[in-house]
């Protein structure tokens, strides 16, 4: 595989932007070696600078649930570009897909829209902030809620595989308001909530975590969270900014059946383009400006091209409920391949599986919190996943991150994936 053209623009890039890249996870920093350079994409597949060509299992980290350059959106985006990129004014695309959110999501009665992940959540904690009056939040080891300062204490992902869990940057006043525990520890909660009584503003989580690998919530889990916000006055929130639109059309708390207070949405919800909401029940969300007194706000919000995308990928979603029972049973597929092929080397890793996320953890440990996840052999993965390139098929370039299927993706496709993984454990562990 010639990849002389990455190794070159990566090289150039290091001059002009830190590190390369714009996105630290996409330096390959934990896997080694160059960052492939893309030039296009299309259904299942992306191109590199070189013209090699791969089945790809990132899917820009979730949103081409369809697949790349899905004709649809790309009519959509072409024909709003038509009518100027930006205006800073209302329009009425806005509320068809603020109605079609809380149609889809029906913990969302009111829902407001920003431009990435990162700004959901950040503004997501200062309402819950501004509405019980309180300060301090929980947030739960392994979970990443994008960069903004207080999540960036123990966040997985990118924080995890750069090994600087803690940043230099966030300042020891910001990080005393944000209380720790692990993932599917009910009795941790139960502490923290005792030791800060009355004082703790919210709990966010990802219902079902996918940045430090994918790990499953235990029977009761979500619900027990549920039970304790509401005895304790605390706001729930679900950063479903990962497993919104991608677990079912109403998210993990859809498949698991708990409603939270207020719940986080990014990357599908844009259809690509950059784009993040936050919303939930009308009296907290009635907290937030002009209506309320939380400001936030943002120039380009809303923004007609970035709704119109969005708006086409939530429209097809809903209509088109078939497409996460075909994701399921591809990624059912999927996981049944890779187990057999584990139980034929004998080799003791771990296979989770929900939908169409999946993950391998390089481990003989069960993954039930982030102390698990980081029992991992991080580099026989870093082989692995280059093997995987070898064989045309182009992983997260991360232990500590979930693979994510497209509809795009064939049965012939997993056929390639499993031969892939096949060969490539072999070369892992030789
Ligand atoms: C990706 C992600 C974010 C951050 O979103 P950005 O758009 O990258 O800022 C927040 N929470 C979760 C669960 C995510 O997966």
């Amino acid at each position: 595989m010639d990849n002389n053209k990455s190794v070159a623009l990566f090289s150039k890039a290091q001059h002009s932007i830190p590190g390369g890249v714009n996105s630290p996870v996409r330096a390959f920093k934990s896997v080694g070696g160059t960052p492939l350079f893309i030039k296009g994409a299309e259904g299942a597949y992306m191109i590199d600078e070189n013209d090699n060509k791969y089945i790809e299992l990132i899917n820009s980290w979730g949103p081409m649930i369809l697949g790349h350059a899905n004709p649809d959106i790309t009519a959509a985006v072409q024909e709003a570009v038509n009518n100027s990129l930006s205006f800073g004014a209302p329009t009425a695309k806005e509320i068809d897909i603020a109605e079609l959110i809380c149609e889809m999501v029906p913990s969302i009665e009111k829902v407001r829209m920003v431009n990435s992940g990162t700004e959901a959540t950040m503004s997501a904690i200062r309402v819950a902030r501004g509405y019980t009056g309180r300060d301090k939040f929980i947030k739960i080891e392994g979970c990443y809620h994008g960069h903004g300062d207080s999540f960036l204490i123990a966040a997985g992902s990118g924080a995890v595989t750069m090994g600087v869990p803690n940043s230099p940057g966030v300042t020891e006043g910001t990080a005393k308001d944000t209380l720790l525990a692990p993932y599917n520890d009910v009795e941790a909660i139960e502490k923290l909530v005792a030791e800060n009584k009355g004082e703790v503003a919210a709990l966010i989580i990802e219902p079902v975590p996918g940045n430090m690998g994918l790990v499953i919530p235990n029977e009761g889990y979500l619900q027990s969270l549920r039970t304790i916000c509401d005895r304790e006055g605390i706001v729930l929130i679900f950063d479903e900014v990962m497993t919104g639109f991608r677990l079912a059309k109403g998210g993990a708390q859809e498949v698991f059946g708990v409603t939270p207070d207020m719940t986080t949405l990014g990357k599908i919800i844009g259809g690509g383009m950059p784009v993040g909401a936050y919303g939930g029940k009308k009296e907290i969300m009635e907290y937030v400006a002009p209506a309320g007194p939380v400001y936030q706000a943002g120039t380009l919000s809303g923004n007609p091209v970035a709704m119109a995308a969005g708006l086409t990928m939530l429209n097809y979603l809903n209509d088109h409920p078939e497409v996460y029972t075909e994701l399921a049973q591809k990624g059912e597929k999927l996981a049944q391949g890779i187990k057999e092929i584990l139980d034929a080397k004998q080799l003791p890793y771990q296979v989770t599986l929900l939908g169409s996320m999946i993950c391998i953890f390089f481990t003989a440990e069960k993954v039930e919190n982030f102390a698990d996840a980081q029992t991992t052999d991080t580099e026989k993965f870093g082989k692995f996943f280059h093997a995987m390139l070898d064989n045309g098929v182009y992983l997260p370039p991360s232990q500590y991150e979930s693979w994510f299927m497209s509809v795009a993706l064939t049965e012939e496709n997993i056929d390639s994936i499993l031969k892939a993984i096949d060969k490539s454990l072999d070369v892992a562990n030789q």
